[in-house]
C-alpha cells in the first residue's frame, strides 16, 4: 500500500469532547469521524484495524466450531414481542415503524432472530449441537454513549449462540467458547482478565467477562492476586459475607438534634463553616441487561458539600431540582436515568459504612453531614475528594480491597477493566419462550438449551489504545496495527536511489504477506515520523541516501526509544 493511495488525515489537538485517551487518539489520528452522539464514521486507518480485529475473531470462532450467519439489523417487532423483550428493554431498544406503521427493532443482540432460525432449521438432536455467528452493527441506544467507540450506539459486536440438546451439552459448548475466548484475547496481545460475572436470573456460575486492564474501564474488578479468584464487583458483592464490616477509621455517629437537621443548622449549631458539612442523596438504581434482567444494582451516594450548589450537580441533577435539594420520585428517576429504580429514600447511616468512590481518590474523612434524617446529624462522614468530572457520585461498596478472598487464598484487590467480551449460558430462557423445540433421541420434542457470547469489535482497538500509548500517540500490537511496517524514505522526489530502494522493499515485503505501508507523500521528515507515531505503526524502516551509501536502513519499534541501524540486505528477514 502506497500512502498517496490512501487515506490519512491527522490533527493535531483531540476535539473538547474526547475524554478519554482512546478516544483522543483514535479522533487525531483519524481513525473515526463523528457523525453523531456515539455514531461514527469508520475511516481508512481505523477499518483496517476493525478488519484485523474481525479476522482474528473469525478465525477462533470457525475454528471453535461456530458457524457464520448474518441476521438483519432490522428486525420485526413481533419476534421481540414473542419473548417479551420488545416492552421489557427499556429505552436501549431502539424502535421504529416502517411505512405500514408495523414495529421493528434495531438489533441491540440477536437471541429472538437466532432462536427462530433455529426452531425452524434444527429439528432433530442429531443436527445438535449448533453454534451460530455473526460479526454485524448493532444499536443501543446508550444513556450516556461517550469515550468514542468505547461506548458507542452504533457498534460493531461479535454473537454467538449455541444450541444444545441438554444442560450438560449446553455447558461444554459455553466452556468451547470460554476457550476460544482465551485464544482471541491472547492473539490481541492484550492485558486482560476472564472475571465471574452475574448470571442474572438464570443463576449458576457460568457467565464470565473478558476485561480489558486499563485505569479509565467503566468496570470495578476484584481478584485475588495469589490465586485464579476474579469478578466483576456486582458478582463479588453478590457473594460478600453479609454482616458488620470493620467501621471506617473514623466512625460515623449519629447525634439528635430536634428540628434542626438541614446542612445549614448543623453547621449554626457546631459553629462550622457551611462548606464542611455535606448533604447525601441516595438512588439506587437497577441497570437491566440485554435480556431485561438486573444486571447491575447499584447504590448512587451523592454527597454534596452543604454550600454546594444543586445545579452544579451533573449526574444527579433531575429536572426541577434546581431550587435545592430533594428526593426524586421513582417514574422520575426512571425517565432520567432510562433505569429501573430500586430504593429510592433519604440515607440511613445506621451502622458506619465506608463510601468507596467509583475511582481511586483520596478520602477525607469526618465530615458532618445534616439533611440525611430529620432530627438527627451525622459526623464522621467520609467524602470522595477529587471524583471525576461529571461524576460527583460515589459507589457504596460493600466489597473493599484488602477483604479476604471468598476463595480464603490471599486478600482481595480491585483494578478497573473494559468489558470487551461476555460469555453467558442462558437455558431454556429463550428457546420457551419461542417455544424452539427439537425431536430428542427419546422422540419426545425438547426445548433448546443456549448460551450467548459477545465480543466488542469496536470497543476492542479503544481497549487496545488505552492499554498501549505514550506521548506521541498509540502503539499497536503487531496482531491488530493497521499497517505492521512503515517504510518513510527521506528524500524520495529528491533521490531516485532512495525512490528506488524503498518501493523494491515495499513490493518484497508486500509478497512476502507483510501489510506494510510506504509514505511516499513527501512528506518532511518530522511531520511523517510524527504522523505514524500518531498512528501507532509497530515497525518503521527509514530509508535515507547517507543510509543507502552504506547499505543501511534504519528501524524503529514504536516502543524503543531509538532508532538502530540494519543492513537492507536483512530487512526482510527481520521483519517477515
Ligand atoms: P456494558 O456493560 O459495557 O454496557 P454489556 O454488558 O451491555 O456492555 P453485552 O450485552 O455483554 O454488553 O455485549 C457483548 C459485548 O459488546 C460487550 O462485552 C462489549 O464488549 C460490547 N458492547 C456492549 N455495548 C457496547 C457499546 N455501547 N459500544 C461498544 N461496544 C459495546
Ligand atoms: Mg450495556
Ligand atoms: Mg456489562
Ligand atoms: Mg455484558
Amino acid at each position: 500500500m502506497k500512502a498517496s493511495q490512501f487515506f490519512i488525515s491527522t490533527l493535531k489537538e483531540a476535539p473538547a469532547d474526547a475524554e478519554v485517551v482512546s478516544h483522543k487518539l483514535m479522533m487525531r489520528a483519524g481513525m473515526i469521524k463523528k457523525l453523531g452522539a456515539g455514531v461514527y464514521n469508520y475511516m481508512p486507518i481505523g477499518l483496517r484495524v476493525i478488519r484485523k480485529v474481525e479476522a482474528i475473531v473469525r478465525e477462533e470462532m470457525n475454528r471453535a466450531g461456530a458457524i457464520e450467519v448474518t441476521m438483519p439489523v432490522v428486525q420485526p417487532a413481533e419476534l421481540w414481542q414473542e419473548t417479551g423483550r420488545f416492552e421489557k428493554m427499556g429505552p436501549e431498544l431502539l424502535r421504529i415503524k416502517d411505512r405500514h406503521d408495523r414495529d421493528f427493532v434495531i438489533q441491540p443482540t440477536s437471541e429472538e432472530v437466532v432462536t427462530d432460525i433455529a426452531r425452524q432449521e434444527l429439528r432433530s438432536y442429531k443436527q445438535l449441537p449448533k453454534n451460530f455467528y455473526q460479526i454485524q452493527t448493532k444499536f443501543r441506544d446508550e444513556r450516556r454513549p461517550r469515550f468514542g467507540l468505547m461506548r458507542g450506539r452504533e457498534f460493531i459486536m461479535k454473537d454467538a449462540y449455541s444450541f444444545d440438546r441438554d444442560q450438560a451439552a449446553a455447558k461444554a459448548s459455553y466452556q468451547v467458547m470460554a476457550q476460544a475466548y482465551r485464544r482471541i484475547f491472547d492473539r490481541f496481545g492484550l492485558t486482560y482478565r476472564a472475571v465471574a460475572a452475574d448470571s442474572g436470573a438464570i443463576g449458576g456460575d457460568l457467565s464470565e467477562e473478558f476485561q480489558v486492564i486499563a485505569a479509565t474501564g467503566e468496570d470495578a474488578i476484584v481478584y485475588c492476586p495469589s490465586s485464579d479468584y476474579a469478578a466483576n464487583i456486582e458478582k463479588a458483592e453478590a457473594l460478600a459475607p453479609a454482616g458488620p464490616r470493620p467501621a471506617p477509621a473514623q466512625a460515623l455517629t449519629k447525634t439528635p438534634t430536634p428540628g434542626k437537621s438541614t446542612c445549614a443548622d448543623v453547621a449554626e449549631l457546631l459553629g462550622l463553616p457551611l462548606a464542611q458539612t455535606v448533604k447525601s442523596l441516595v438512588l439506587a438504581t437497577d441497570t437491566l441487561n440485554e435480556h431485561g434482567e438486573v444486571a447491575k444494582s447499584q447504590v448512587w451516594l451523592l454527597l454534596l458539600r452543604g454550600d454546594h450548589d444543586m445545579n452544579e450537580v451533573k449526574v444527579g441533577k433531575l429536572p426541577g431540582m434546581e431550587g435545592g435539594f430533594r428526593f426524586a420520585t421513582v417514574a422520575e428517576i426512571e425517565d432520567h436515568f432510562g433505569c429501573k429504580p430500586g430504593y429510592l429514600g433519604p440515607l440511613n447511616l445506621q451502622k458506619p459504612v465506608k463510601v468507596v468512590a467509583d475511582r481511586e481518590v483520596a478520602v477525607l474523612a469526618d465530615w458532618v453531614c445534616g439533611a440525611n434524617e430529620v432530627d438527627f446529624h451525622l459526623t464522621g462522614v467520609n467524602w470522595g475528594r477529587d471524583l471525576p468530572e461529571p461524576e460527583l457520585v460515589a459507589d457504596l461498596r460493600n466489597v473493599v480491597a484488602g477483604d479476604a478472598s471468598p476463595d480464603g487464598q490471599g486478600v482481595l484487590a480491585i483494578e478497573r477493566g473494559i468489558e470487551v467480551g461476555h460469555v453467558f449460558y442462558l437455558g431454556t430462557k429463550y428457546s420457551k419462550a419461542m417455544n424452539a423445540t427439537f425431536l430428542g433421541e427419546d422422540g419426545k420434542p425438547a426445548h433448546f438449551e443456549m448460551g450467548c457470547y459477545g465480543i466488542g469489535v469496536t470497543r476492542l482497538p479503544a481497549a487496545a489504545i488505552e492499554q498501549n500509548h505514550d506521548e506521541r500517540g498509540i502503539i499497536w500490537p503487531d496482531a491488530i496495527a493497521p499497517f505492521t511496517v512503515v517504510i518513510c524514505p527521506i528524500g524520495m522526489d529528491r533521490s531516485a536511489e532512495v525512490k528506488a530502494a524503498a518501493e523494491k522493499l515495499h513490493d518484497e515485503l508486500a509478497a512476502l504477506g507483510v501489510d506494510v505501508l510506504l509514505d511516499d507523500r513527501g512528506e518532511r521528515p518530522g511531520a511523517m515520523f510524527a504522523d505514524w507515531e500518531l498512528i501507532g505503526v509497530p515497525h518503521r524502516v527509514v530509508l535515507s541516501d547517507r543510509g543507502l551509501k552504506e547499505g543501511q536502513v534504519e528501524y524503529q519499534h514504536r516502543r524503543d526509544t531509538a532508532a538502530s541501524k540494519l543492513a537492507l540486505a536483512d530487512v526482510l528477514s527481520f521483519l517477515k
